[in-house]
């Protein structure tokens, strides 16, 4: 069955205000692949309900979810939209449509909050982590699923979860990151973390290093992927590594081949810093300031 997505909103008196509506559809066809997507206002702008109703139909729609992109559930929501898709769908007997609940109060909202709030410089760390608690020890067995419980394997080793039933022990080994910092028009390339952690911070391009891959190659990688550069790898510059950390970040220093600096995956910004303007204070992580230190006194 052929489906369409149609998103209506109050509709507003003022000029430009429903660009938002159509952007947003533009984004649900863009980012997520919607086949069919248009949107319509309740009232004081085109395309109306029914205008909107008719576009996905001329489309091909056989089913259209009617999104209201509203956040309450007021008059509008109860009454006058159902109202207005019935009287538009009645012109398309055969296609089916359905109403969806409202924006309404969703956790994802918060989300969009936090972030809001992190972009405009207010610090929403601390929130953040409640969303992502990574530090939560695992409690079942991912090969037979029985529960875990803490076992120490050796006589000084740490507790580890291990399966009651199988050989399946946890240990959770370190993980390995690498980066690479390198010079663009006298400054050192930072990007503006849009993930948590340290959401909204800055540090040099970089990534966790994929299983098989070697760690000079996810540090070029993770380069074009965060600024869209292409570096070369000069030599090692250090490795760190703490004891309140899971992290091993390899870094390098490297020279530019390519590309044009801009922040892609996961980045806010993208940035040149010259070495007298470093956000020292808005760093990311304790490697981060480590390792900026390391290049600023051996590599500049
Ligand atoms: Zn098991």
């Amino acid at each position: 069955m052929k489906q369409a997505l149609l998103l209506i909103d109050h509709g507003s008196r003022r000029e430009g205000s429903c660009e938002l509506l159509s952007d947003i559809a533009l984004m649900m066809r863009g980012r997520f692949g919607l086949p069919i997507v248009h949107y319509a206002h309740m009232e004081f702008q085109e395309p109306t309900i029914q205008q909107g109703f008719d576009a996905c139909v001329a489309d091909g729609a056989e089913e259209i979810v009617v999104f209201p992109y509203l956040f309450g559930a007021g008059q509008h929501i109860v009454t006058h939209i159902p109202d207005r898709v019935k009287q538009a769908a009645s012109l398309h007997p055969g296609v089916a449509f359905r109403i969806t609940r409202p924006l309404g109060v969703h956790q994802k909202i918060g989300e969009v909050i936090l972030e809001r709030m992190a972009e405009s410089g207010g610090d929403v760390a601390r929130a953040l982590q409640h969303l992502h608690p990574s530090d939560a020890p695992f409690r079942y067995c991912p090969r037979c699923r029985e529960a875990l419980q803490p076992r120490r394997m050796k006589a000084n080793g740490p507790e580890l979860q291990a399966c009651r039933s199988c050989s399946f022990v946890h240990y959770p080994d370190p993980k390995v990151a690498a980066g690479a910092l390198f010079m663009l028009d006298g400054g050192i390339v930072l990007v503006r973390r849009g993930i948590p952690p340290a959401y909204g911070k800055w540090v040099f391009p970089g990534g966790f290093v994929d299983r098989g891959e070697r760690v000079e190659a996810a540090a070029v990688r993770e380069t074009l992927e965060e600024v869209n550069l292409d570096v070369e790898i000069d030599r090692l510059l250090n490795v760190y590594s703490y004891e309140d950390s899971a992290a091993v970040i390899i870094a390098y220093a490297a020279h530019v081949v390519g590309g044009e600096l801009q922040a892609k995956d996961e980045a806010l910004d993208a940035k040149a810093f010259s070495p007298s303007s470093i956000p020292w204070n808005d760093l990311a992580f304790r490697s981060a300031h480590d390792a900026i230190k390391d290049y600023l006194a051996h590599c500049v």
